[in-house]
């Protein structure tokens, strides 16, 4: 194992968690082991008639506290145990913030720059139904995730809708308002993002006005935060994507960056900033980092290096275990992935109960508890943090642990 595997990682914050709060050994055990790993080869005629056979998983980590939550990703270095990490970390998340699913996520490994948009239809559709027998409202509920949208949700909802004869909108959150996707879904996960920032910059003391924030990654997450993050007063000084990086040490016009990137795809060449080398990112001085792009960018060497003061993680995983010791020897304050990125599950539930109810919420409604969510689940990992004198990270995995940890309690062991 690479020291970087996700599986590894997660599976080390896990006994470490276990160990804090004197998990039932036999319960550790479980949530050591993803409940059920599905792998299927996904067959998908190309426009020129070739056929092209691409390898997905959907991985249910826990399911206890309710049916499997969690994304489905379509990425060309997507593996197993990435899906497998990023399930165990859904159950962790879904019980962070308290809602009643279980841990889930599915990838394709597949690079969807490259396909059609026919293409990435039929992928999409073959995907669904090789899965099809782990998912259901109850069983298990995907939604997006990288370089997955809306429009692939809806896809996946038709798919299952035609098989079984008639509208199953709560097998999946994320689809557009239209076919019952819930008002405030897209961007909710950069709304939770800057909810936890505004409560460690209240904890710690820290101004947000006039505060600078560097953030990798301007996709679903990375660009509304960079947005929501100027609104609230702070400089966005830098940002970076997988294409290049721009700095401007005045603060970005993140309204004109966004622009820039639904022109060109990319934040390179964004004409009011000057052009950054993404490798020097994190050495720049600032108040808060966000990654908000893929797994593992906070390795020790950049932990060592990092300017800021404050991190808050919306990607899943952008942190490697080594990293976390050497922030915590810096006295760098992190937020978690599991507690800073869970607005987006948070509104998926609501999706999901609203589909379920044949009700849509007002958008108020979707925001106000979105924001008493974290804002509870905030003060519920800081307070833990307190009392267990650890890092947010390890007391925010020994709260998720002891909730699902319960839950498998009470349930008792089948059979
Ligand atoms: N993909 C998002 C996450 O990692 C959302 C998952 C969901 O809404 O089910 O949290």
């Amino acid at each position: 194992m690479s020291e970087t595997d996700p599986w590894q990682a997660v599976l080390e914050r896990i006994d470490d968690g276990a160990r804090l709060i004197g998990l039932d050994d036999g319960i550790h055990r479980m949530l050591s082991v993803p409940t059920r790993v599905l792998e299927v080869a996904v067959p998908v005629r190309m426009d020129n008639g070739r056929v092209e056979v691409f390898t997905g998983w959907r991985v249910h980590h826990d399911v206890s506290r309710g049916p499997g939550k969690g994304g489905i990703r379509f990425h060309q270095s997507v593996t197993v145990n990435e899906v497998k990490a990023l399930a165990a970390e859904m159950t962790l998340k879904c019980a962070v913030v308290d809602i009643p699913f279980g841990g889930a996520k599915g990838g394709v490994q597949v690079d969807p720059r490259l396909l059609s948009d026919f293409e990435l239809e039929r992928l999409t559709r073959r995907y669904t139904i090789d899965v099809a027998s782990l998912l259901g409202p109850d069983r298990d509920v995907p939604a997006p995730d990288v370089n997955t949208d809306a429009r692939v949700m809806a896809w996946l909802m038709d798919t299952i809708s035609m098989f079984r004869g008639e509208a199953v909108t709560g097998i999946v959150t994320g689809k557009p308002v239209a076919i019952g996707g819930s008002l405030g879904h897209v961007g909710a996960t950069s709304q939770g993002v800057l909810i936890c920032c505004r409560a460690i910059f209240h904890e710690l003391g820290m101004p947000m006005a006039g505060a600078r924030a560097i953030v990798q990654g301007h996709g679903k997450v990375g660009g509304p935060l960079c947005y929501l993050l100027s609104s609230a007063g702070m400089r966005v000084v830098a940002v970076t994507d997988a294409d290049g990086g721009v700095y401007n040490p005045a603060g970005l016009d993140t309204l004109a960056l966004a622009d820039h990137v639904a022109r060109r795809g990319s934040v390179d060449g964004f004409e009011m900033a000057d052009p950054l080398d993404p490798a020097k990112l994190w050495e720049i001085e600032c108040e808060l980092a966000v990654p908000a792009a893929l797994e593992n960018t906070i390795t020790a060497e950049a932990a060592e290096s990092l300017g800021a003061k404050v991190v808050v993680e919306a990607a899943n995983g952008p942190t490697v275990p080594q990293a976390d010791a050497v922030l915590e020897r810096r006295g760098i304050v992190l937020v978690p992935d599991i507690l800073a990125n869970a607005g987006g599950v948070t509104a998926s539930y609501f999706e999901w109960a609203q589909s379920r109810q044949g009700f849509a919420w007002e958008g108020q409604i979707v925001a106000e508890r979105l924001r008493r969510i974290m804002e509870t689940a905030f003060d519920a990992c800081w307070h833990r943090s307190k009392d267990l004198k650890v890092t947010l990270r390890r007391a925010s995995v020994a709260l998720a642990l002891e909730r699902v940890g319960e839950a498998i309690r009470l349930r008792g062991l089948f059979p």
